[in-house]
C-alpha cells in the first residue's frame, strides 16, 4: 500500500462506518415501529458511535490484523494445500469460510460466558437494558477484534481474498444489527437453523443464561444443546446485572 493513499483509505472507512449506520437506521428504525408497536427503545449517541467506529476504523484494523496474521501462518501450511483449496468452486470455499466463522464465534461467545478472563470484555455487550438497532456493536474492543479476527482468519487461510467475500461480511453485519433491534420476530422451527431476533433477545434476558450463543447458524446451539426456543410471550428485556453462567 502507497503511502499517499492512506488518508483516502482513512477518508473512506469514516464514510463507509457512517453508510452504514445510515442503512441500519432506514431499515431497523422505521421496523421497529413497525413490528414492535409500544416501542420505548430510541437509540443512544453511545451506542451510535460504538456501531460507527467497529464498522469503519474497527473494521480496517481487523482486515490488517488477518492479513498479517494469516501471511504468518500460511508458511506453516503445505503449498499442496492451497493449490487443493484454489481448486474447488468458489461457492464451496466460501459456506466452509462462513461455516468456520459460525463456528468461532459460538464457541469464543460461550467461552467468554464460562471464563472470567473473557466475561469481563463480554459483559460490556451485556449492558444493553433495551434492544435496539443501534445496540450491536456495544461491545469492549478485546471482545470485538477476538470475534471478527477469529471469524475471518479461516477464510485468509483458505486462501478466500476478504475483498471477495466482502458482500457476506456486510450481510452478515448486517444480520447481526437485526438480531439486536426491537423486534417481535421469530422464524418458528427455521430459528433451530438461523437465529432470530426473538432468540438473540432470550440469550440478553435476565431468565436465561448460557443458552443461544451462535451468531447466525443457531443449528449450532441445537447440535452443542445450548439452544432455548423464545416463549411464546414477550422475553423480559435485559438488566444491568447481567453475569456468566458459570465463572471459574
Ligand atoms: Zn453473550
Ligand atoms: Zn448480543
Amino acid at each position: 500500500m502507497n503511502s499517499q493513499d492512506l488518508p483516502k483509505l482513512a477518508l473512506g472507512a469514516f464514510v463507509s462506518g457512517l453508510v452504514f449506520v445510515a442503512i441500519s437506521a432506514l431499515i431497523f428504525w422505521p421496523l421497529e415501529e413497525l413490528l414492535e408497536g409500544e416501542k420505548a427503545a430510541r437509540p443512544k449517541f453511545k451506542d451510535i458511535a460504538y456501531l460507527w467506529f467497529y464498522q469503519s476504523y474497527g473494521l480496517w484494523i481487523g482486515a490488517g490484523i488477518i492479513y498479517e496474521l494469516a501471511f504468518l501462518l500460511r508458511g506453516f501450511l503445505p503449498h499442496t494445500w492451497s493449490v487443493f483449496v484454489k481448486q474447488q468452486p468458489f461457492w464451496l470455499q466460501a459456506a466452509v469460510a462462513l461455516l468456520m466463522a459460525e463456528v468461532w464465534v459460538y464457541s469464543v461467545h460461550r467461552l467468554a460466558h464460562r471464563w472470567a478472563f473473557l466475561w469481563r470484555f463480554h459483559k460490556v455487550h451485556h449492558t444493553l437494558v433495551e434492544m435496539t438497532w443501534s445496540a450491536s456493536s456495544r461491545q469492549h474492543p478485546v471482545d470485538f477484534f477476538l470475534t471478527i479476527v477469529g471469524a475471518n482468519l479461516p477464510a485468509m487461510l483458505l486462501g478466500i481474498d476478504l475483498r471477495s467475500i466482502a458482500l457476506f461480511i456486510l450481510l452478515e453485519r448486517l444480520y447481526t444489527v437485526m438480531l439486536h433491534s426491537n423486534l417481535n420476530l421469530d422464524w418458528g422451527w427455521f430459528s433451530k437453523i438461523v437465529a432470530s431476533p426473538n432468540l438473540h433477545r432470550l440469550h440478553h434476558s435476565p431468565t436465561c443464561r448460557g443458552k443461544n450463543y451462535a451468531g447466525i447458524l443457531s443449528l449450532l446451539d441445537v447440535l452443542a444443546n445450548t439452544y432455548q426456543s423464545p416463549p411464546s410471550t414477550r422475553v423480559p428485556e435485559p438488566t444491568l446485572d447481567g453475569k456468566p453462567e458459570v465463572v471459574s
